[in-house]
């Protein structure tokens, strides 16, 4: 029986894991993936907006999260595959069977990557759909691209890309950009992306490998076809939910909802950070929350909540 299971190892949930480890709570973090961090893991740009740190890339704060929880004694496990939670019943099953029994529990899911839902997208995972500018743009160099999505991820993984293929297109359905401003400038200066707003992706086509991407432009009479060899998407997030989603409150997007004190409408179920923030997803915010919760649970379980 633990006091605190949380679910998930990014900055919300390790955060949490730290501050119940120093309250004194027994706590286990499940974590899916073989690494933890989460999304700091696909940030590629230097990190200079969480106090306290200014770092290369997402990762290198993931190392120094890694580095200052090892001296902690909470249990993570890494690659738990969870099968079902029981949230009133605070159960956890996980797929190799084995069943946790917590007084409390903190979901720090986070989100993922939503998919463009148009015919060869899937079709062409590996055949040509490119997973990261960063990791995959070397098997893309003088090769013509595309990347569909209009805020920061885009933009930047449309720049990542331009330094080894031709041509970048990028193709945003609104009639702006909405990536931040330092991301827009340096678009602006590097002539091999052109930028379709008001466009739509329609299908990616082809036959062993991605060979074109169909366009539809707002008020176009028909879409138009673009030879391209690598098609990137990045078109937002969505909540990681689908384990609880039946359970608890969620908003229409499927986003927690939560009390100031982070609490679910399950009571001693609770949330942290982007799975119940669409609204200003943060790191910052992530360890916040988390922070807010493992005190919340502290009180509550008469420990160390001073
Ligand atoms: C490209 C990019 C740039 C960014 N730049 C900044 C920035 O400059 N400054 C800033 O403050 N923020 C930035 N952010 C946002 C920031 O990274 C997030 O707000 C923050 O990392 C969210 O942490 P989290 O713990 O809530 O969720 P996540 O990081 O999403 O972590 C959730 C974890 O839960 C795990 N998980 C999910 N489902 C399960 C399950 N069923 N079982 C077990 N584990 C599960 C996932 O594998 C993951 O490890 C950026 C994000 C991106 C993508």
């Amino acid at each position: 029986m633990y006091d605190v299971i949380i679910i998930g190892a990014g900055a919300g949930g390790l955060s949490a894991a730290l501050w119940c480890d120093e309250l004194g709570l027994e706590t286990l973090v499940l974590e899916q993936a073989a690494e933890i961090g989460g999304q700091l893991l696909w940030v590629h740009h230097p990190i200079n907006n969480y106090l306290g740190r200014r770092v290369a890339n997402g990762r290198e704060l993931r190392d120094q999260f890694a580095e200052q929880i090892a001296a902690a004694e909470f249990d993570l496990w890494t690659q738990a595959e969870i099968e079902s939670v029981d949230l009133p019943a605070r159960r956890v099953v996980l797929r190799s069977g084995e069943q946790l029994q917590t007084i409390t529990l903190i979901i720090a899911t986070g989100v993922r990557r939503r998919k463009l839902g148009i015919p060869g997208e899937t079709e062409f995972a590996g055949r040509g759909m490119i997973e990261s500018a960063a990791r995959d743009r070397d098997m893309f160099a003088g090769e013509d691209v595309c990347v569909v999505g209009g805020g920061d991820a885009a933009v930047e993984n449309a720049l990542l890309l331009a330094e080894l293929c031709p041509t970048v297109t990028l193709v945003h359905r609104g009639k702006t950009l909405k990536a931040r401003g330092e991301f827009v400038e340096r678009l602006k200066g590097t002539h091999c992306i052109t930028v379709f707003t008001g466009a739509e992706a329609r299908r990616i086509i082809g036959g062993a490998h991605v060979e074109a991407i169909e366009i539809e432009r707002h008020g176009a009479i028909k879409p138009f076809r673009m030879a391209v060899r690598g098609v990137l998407v990045r078109i937002g997030v969505e909540p990681n939910t689908e384990l609880f989603r039946e359970q608890i409150n969620c908003d229409a997007r499927g986003y927690v909802n939560v009390t100031s004190e982070q609490e679910t409408s399950i009571p001693n179920v609770f949330a942290v950070g982007d799975v119940e923030n669409p609204l200003a997803p943060t790191i910052s915010g992530a360890t916040g929350a988390g922070a807010t919760a493992a005190k919340v649970i502290a009180g509550r379980l008469n420990r160390r909540s001073e």
